[in-house]
């Protein structure tokens, strides 16, 4: 019974020591008095407490101020040369890395051309650790952690099925990825997600979205990140999101996951490159601005499956909000206009649907997968 009592103190510590650390992230600059009323902890906690954070680098004193009564007040702000969090993205058809440091700025970030389909995992870690390799360099921080998103159906650490990465089948990715990558970022720890699900959380820091809304990332896959009361979604094994296979024509073409007429077939990157007859993604995006009719037709079906799958899981979900995100953002208006169409027609509520393109892009779940480490590190 005693020997509770100890660890007790310990969590007590630790939850008020992550407290002040996130009323430093949400008021800083701020004095250890304003953490107090704040917090309802004594000055005296407060004061223990940021030493405590000052030691480990978590937080840094600006230069002494002289308060309103005359006594010295040095204000707290978190540290910006303290660890950082790593995000890794291994794509279909790219690479990317990048560092934020402890506020979520962007420290150092690239992304690389780099095909996977047809290679084996080592070859995709070894790409991705180099880009890595190149952005801690330049980032200068200590790596806290490595959030790494890939696009398929991850549970507990492991990639189970990405189905435009056919080698890509229950690999361990943590453990993988730790080795690959321990000569850039020693022991850190690895993180991995799905890439629509960490795009929506980092859609959700960037805050436009509100807390209830359903994310699509537009790729050579299509995937969804559920956001509720501003949380993840994740379903009941955290495999939720699979939008691209959502049945948009029992009789359209076969699709990589070995069912027929997914919505990916109809409103992937690729088939709509097919259907618009140009070659990649920035060929699209420019035909889309020129008005070219066959990419605006290609763009408008592609819309109107996109919306028709969307209004099913709006239906279902019961969210005031769709973040078109991914490649998306780049296409115009006519998909977007052609998903506002669908929406209207088929959402049962009578206030419509917000639909909304990302202000992120392609870099959203690189960018969430190294805050989701940095949000680790604040949480404590
Ligand atoms: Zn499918």
């Amino acid at each position: 019974m005693t020997a509770s009592r100890p660890a007790g103190q310990h969590t007590v510590r630790r939850h008020n020591r992550a407290l002040v650390l996130r009323t430093v992230a949400a008021d800083e600059p701020v004095s250890r008095a304003r953490i107090a009323a704040g917090t309802g902890l004594t000055r005296g906690t407060v004061s223990s407490l940021v030493a405590e954070l000052l030691a480990a680098g978590l937080v840094a004193e600006l230069a002494v101020a002289r308060g309103a009564t005359g006594r010295p007040a040095s204000p707290l702000q978190l540290n910006r040369s303290g660890p950082g969090g790593l995000g890794v993205e291994i794509g279909v058809d790219a690479v990317g890395a990048c560092v934020v440091d402890l506020t979520g700025a962007v420290r150092a970030q690239r992304v690389a051309a780099s095909g996977h389909r047809t290679r084996p995992v080592a070859d995709g870690l070894r790409a991705a650790a180099g880009l890595a390799a190149e952005v801690v360099g330049e980032a200068g921080l200590p790596v806290a952690g490595v959030g790494l998103a890939v696009p398929g159906v991850v549970a507990d650490g492991v990639l189970e099925r990405a189905p435009n990465l056919p080698s890509w089948r229950d690999v361990d990715v943590v453990a993988r990825a730790a080795a690959v990558l321990a000569p850039v970022v020693g022991g850190a720890p690895v993180s991995v997600g799905n890439e629509a699900d960490l795009a929506a959380l980092a859609e959700h820091r960037a805050g436009a979205a509100g807390d209830d809304f359903l994310y699509v990332s537009g790729g050579v896959g299509v995937g969804a990140g559920i956001v509720l009361g501003g949380r993840l979604f994740g379903g009941s094994g955290g495999r939720a999101g699979e939008l691209g296979h959502v049945v948009v024509d029992p009789t359209g073409p076969l699709c990589t996951c070995g069912g027929r007429g997914c919505l990916e077939r109809a409103a992937g990157l690729e088939d709509l490159c097919r259907a618009a007859v140009v070659d990649d993604l920035d060929a699209l995006a420019d035909a889309a601005t020129r008005h070219e009719p066959t990419a605006e037709a290609a763009l408008r079906a592609g819309g109107h499956a996109l919306g028709v799958a969307l209004a099913g899981a709006v239906n279902l979900l019961d969210v005031p909000t769709v973040v078109l995100g991914g490649g998306y953002p780049r296409l115009g208006a006519v998909l977007r206009a052609a998903v506002v169409d669908e929406l209207a027609r088929r959402v049962v509520w009578r206030s419509p649907v917000a639909v909304r393109t990302s202000a992120l892009g392609a870099v959203a779940a690189l960018r969430g997968a190294a805050t989701s480490v940095v949000r680790g590190v604040l949480d404590g």
